[in-house]
C-alpha cells in the first residue's frame, strides 16, 4: 500500500514537473550552406531540426563571391556545412575555412556535406590545361539547374545531415521523401511545359547550362565568355555572331549575375531574344526557393522562345 502511494506520488510529481518544464524541442543543428540552392534543400529536408544560414546571395556570380568576416563567425559556430561541390565554392570557401577554426567542416571532416557526390559530372576536362579556363577544373559544377540532378543533391544533403546528426536520421529521410515527391510532381509538369524548347539552339553567357540543356533538349552553340571565367574578346564575339547567323541561333541566355549589355548586343546583331535566368536560387524576383527558381528559369526561357516565334 505504502509503495503504491509512493508510486502515485512519484507519477503525480512527474506530471507536475512535465507541466512546469515541458520536454525541450529537438536539438537544432546549426547548418551553414554555401549557396541559397543547397540552403533551401537543407531547410526543406531538415525542417525544425536545422537552422540554416547562407553565405552567397542568389544574384551573385557563384565564381566571384566576395569574402566577408561575418562568414567566418557563421562557420566557426556551425555543426555542419552544406556545399554544391565540384569546386563551385573555390573563390571563397577554402579561404574562410582556413580561418574558421572548425576542422569538422573541412572537406576531409565528418560535417562537410557535398551535394554533388551522387551526380555524374559532365564536361570533365581531359587535361588540366590553362587554355581550357580555370573555373571548371573538376567538370561542370552547375548541376542544380537541372531539377532531376537536384533530387540527387537533396539525397546527398539528407544523407549528410543524418551522418552528422544520427538521432534525426528518420526525420531527414522523411524530409527527403517529401521534397523528392514535390520535385517529382513538378518535373513532370516542367517537362511538358518545356516541349517548345526541344531542339532550340542557344548561346549562354557562361558555360553553365550543360545539365539544363540536356533536361529540356536545348542545343548549346557557344558562350559569350571565351572560356569559363575568361572574358569575351572582340575576335571571339565576332566568331560567335557569325556562328549564330549561320546556325540561326535565336536565343541568348544571360545569367543574371553577368552584364546585360553584352548579351543584348549579341542578340541585336543576330536578331535573337535574350532570356534572363539565374544560376542560383534567389537571383530572380520571387525565385526564393529551389523549386521557384527552376520554374522562373523555365518561364524566362519559354517567354523568349515564344516571343521569338511570334515576332
Ligand atoms: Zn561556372
Amino acid at each position: 500500500m505504502a509503495s503504491r502511494l509512493v508510486d502515485f506520488c512519484a507519477a503525480a510529481c512527474c506530471a507536475v514537473l512535465l507541466w512546469l518544464f515541458p520536454a525541450p524541442a529537438a536539438a537544432v543543428l546549426r547548418v551553414v550552406a554555401s549557396f541559397p540552392d543547397v540552403a533551401d534543400m537543407a531547410s526543406q529536408i531538415g525542417g525544425d531540426r536545422v537552422s540554416v544560414e547562407t553565405i552567397a546571395a542568389g544574384n551573385q556570380d557563384p565564381h566571384k563571391v566576395p569574402v566577408k568576416p561575418s562568414f567566418v563567425t557563421k562557420l566557426n559556430r556551425a555543426d555542419a556545412l552544406v556545399v554544391n561541390g565540384l569546386g563551385l565554392e573555390h573563390t571563397f570557401l577554402p579561404a574562410l575555412l582556413e580561418v574558421a577554426s572548425n576542422p569538422k567542416l573541412l572537406p576531409t571532416g565528418p560535417a562537410y556535406i557535398d551535394a554533388s557526390v551522387y551526380v555524374q559530372v559532365l564536361e570533365v576536362p581531359t587535361s588540366q590545361n590553362r587554355a581550357q579556363g580555370e573555373l571548371h577544373p573538376l567538370g561542370n559544377p552547375h548541376i542544380g539547374l537541372d531539377p532531376v540532378r537536384g533530387k540527387l543533391m537533396a539525397k546527398a544533403i539528407a544523407d549528410g545531415l543524418a551522418r552528422v546528426d544520427p538521432a534525426g536520421a528518420a526525420s531527414y529521410q522523411a524530409g527527403l521523401e517529401r521534397f523528392t515527391a514535390l520535385l517529382d510532381g513538378k518535373i513532370t509538369e516542367w517537362q511538358a511545359l518545356a516541349s517548345p524548347l526541344r531542339g532550340v539552339k542557344a548561346v549562354s553567357y557562361h558555360q553553365d547550362l550543360v545539365y539544363l540543356a540536356e533536361r529540356y533538349g536545348l542545343q548549346l552553340m557557344g558562350t559569350i565568355e571565351t572560356k569559363p571565367g575568361v572574358p569575351a574578346t572582340p575576335a571571339h564575339l565576332e566568331q560567335l555572331v557569325d556562328t549564330m547567323k549561320r546556325e540561326q541561333v535565336k536565343l541568348v541566355i544571360r545569367e543574371v549575375a553577368y552584364e546585360a549589355g553584352l548579351a543584348q548586343t549579341v542578340a541585336e546583331k543576330t536578331g535573337a531574344r535574350v532570356a534572363t535566368i539565374t544560376t542560383l536560387t534567389g537571383g530572380l524576383p520571387g525565385a526564393d526557393t529551389y523549386v521557384k527558381t527552376i520554374e522562373a528559369n523555365l518561364e524566362a526561357l519559354l517567354g523568349a522562345v515564344q516571343a521569338g516565334a511570334g515576332g
